[in-house]
């Protein structure tokens, strides 16, 4: 093991040392500015430069932007630094994480074109870009959402600034570094990616105003979110999630047990759609229970124990102490005087539905189980702890019936049925992958087609063979 992490060490150190002789040679190769202002400015010349390019030049930009990234070297330095400087999550979950956002996030072939044709001819609807977009990004998810971003906003024409969390910088930096090496080498227009040297909150709100950024999506708290929404421009804003899990008696109970741990526990519960709490009806919760124990839960039962873990990792306001925010569980259990084997990978106990390991957001290996009467119980108090988020909701039932009920009445923008949380990001369920859901503005699972505008270009009288 120490073998293995002295490995990654030294790539981790080659790899930055390597990109930093790249940028000392020219600032502007590698995306990274003084000030904001000169970053917007050098993205804006970069975008327009982008609209003298093909479709082809942007699949080929987004292709060398995946090749670079899939290098195993990057890979490994993006993962390791990300659970390094934030000291939130797993680095073995960052290299899926990472893997998963280079290789599944939609590029130009998400751009498909409407067409209406009839007597009166030709009409299409096509997808155009916004210009220059300004992208917050988050402490959870650093260089996934960057990634992620960054691939969509090109793909569909845009360049991007980047205002990373002050928490990852290094992370961010490096990522948008990669990035940039691999557009030059591919022949793209300069800047299309771009941040600064040193962001802070300020830098951010400087970028928010800039009159030459002309969409922002925000991925993070209710607070960026609040803020982008009222900036007066158009914004994308992928918040909070608290999400519940439900599993009545018809469930596999043995399979839900599972899935419900492997889902909490990936990257030590930061990822914004992992489950959050657990539902379970009363038949059922005592079986639950011990086959979460089978895959890796510790059971706490003693209440003072409860008590001692929630004066350890919430604040008196009942906020997240951000030290204990996706460490493993193993050292939270230490930290209240429990010796636990490094496998375990939850903690798990019973709890009063208004407890505030239930309502709220804590992303950390700590997941509460409210015992209710039924099925009924259980959707109705998911609706009321999801707390209007729209998120992400999972329902473990055979009932089609209740899962349908469920999934109507949560109104989530991810609704996984029978599989691990992570099912809805495209991780062992359908579909593409995004890290930038948008549940409060409703574009739901974000890609290049949410950062176009929408064009209609009319030919009157031809073109219908109709
Ligand atoms: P955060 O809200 O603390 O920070 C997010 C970003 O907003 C950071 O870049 C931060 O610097 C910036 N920011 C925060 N307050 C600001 C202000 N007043 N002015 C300017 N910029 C400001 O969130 P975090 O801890 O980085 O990430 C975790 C949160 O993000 C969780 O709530 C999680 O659920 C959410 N999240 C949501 C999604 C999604 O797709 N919906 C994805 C990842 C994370």
């Amino acid at each position: 093991m120490k073998n293995q992490e002295k490995i990654i060490d030294e790539i981790v150190k080659k790899v930055v040392s390597k990109i930093s002789n790249q940028d000392a040679m020219d600032t502007e190769s590698c995306g990274l500015f003084d000030s904001m202002n000169e970053a917007v400015e050098a993205a804006y010349k970069g975008q327009k430069e982008l609209m003298d390019r093909s479709m082809s030049d942007r699949r080929k930009y987004v292709e060398c932007i995946r090749a670079e990234l899939l290098k195993s070297e990057n890979l490994h330095t993006l993962s390791k630094l990300g659970a390094d400087e934030t000291g939130m999550g797993k680095y073995d979950h960052k290299l899926i994480k990472n893997r998963l956002v280079v290789e599944k996030t939609p590029g130009i072939e998400d751009l498909v074109t409407e067409a209406m044709a009839g007597d009166d001819g030709l009409t299409l609807v096509e997808f155009s870009p916004y210009g220059v977009i300004g992208a917050i990004t988050p402490t959870t998810n650093p260089s996934e959402t960057i990634i992620c971003n960054t691939i969509g906003m090109i793909a569909s024409g845009n360049s991007v600034v980047f205002a990373p969390h002050p928490r990852a910088i290094e992370t961010s930096k490096t990522t948008i570094k990669l990035i940039n090496k691999a557009l030059n080498e591919a022949g793209a227009p300069k800047n299309l990616v771009v941040s600064i040297n040193k962001p802070s909150i300020n830098e951010a709100n400087t970028m928010i105003h800039h009159p030459k950024i002309k969409m922002l999506v925000a991925t993070g708290g209710p607070d960026i979110v609040r803020i982008v929404l009222s900036s007066g421009k158009k914004a994308i804003g992928a918040g909070a999630g608290n999400p519940p899990v439900v599993v009545d008696e018809t469930a596999d109970i043995e399979k839900a047990a599972k899935d419900i741990i492997d889902g909490a526990s990936f990257d030590n519960n930061i990822p914004c759609i992992a489950e959050k709490e657990v539902i379970a009806v009363d038949a059922i919760v005592d079986y639950l229970i011990f086959n979460m124990k089978k895959n890796g839960a510790y059971e706490l039962s003693e209440k003072a124990k409860i008590n001692e873990l929630r004066n350890l990792v919430i604040t008196p306001e009942g906020k997240p102490k951000t030290e204990f925010v996706g460490k493993d569980a193993s050292y939270i259990l230490d930290k209240i005087g429990i010796k636990a084997d490094h496998d375990i990978r939850m903690i798990i106990f019973e709890a009063e539905k208004d407890d505030l390991f239930v309502i709220e957001e804590l992303m950390m290996p700590i997941l509460p189980i409210v015992r209710v009467d039924n099925v009924d119980q259980a959707i109705d108090l998911a609706i009321e702890v999801e707390n209007g988020n729209r998120h992400t909701a999972i329902m473990h039932s055979k009932n089609v019936d209740k899962l349908t009920e469920m999934a109507k009445k949560i109104q989530t923008t991810i609704f996984v049925k029978n599989g691990p949380s992570y099912a809805g990001i495209g991780v062992g369920g359908e579909g593409y992958t995004t890290f930038t859901i948008a549940g409060p503005t409703g574009e739901g699972l974000t890609s290049a087609k949410t950062f176009a505008r929408k064009r209609r270009c009319v030919l009157v009288g031809g073109f219908n063979i109709k």
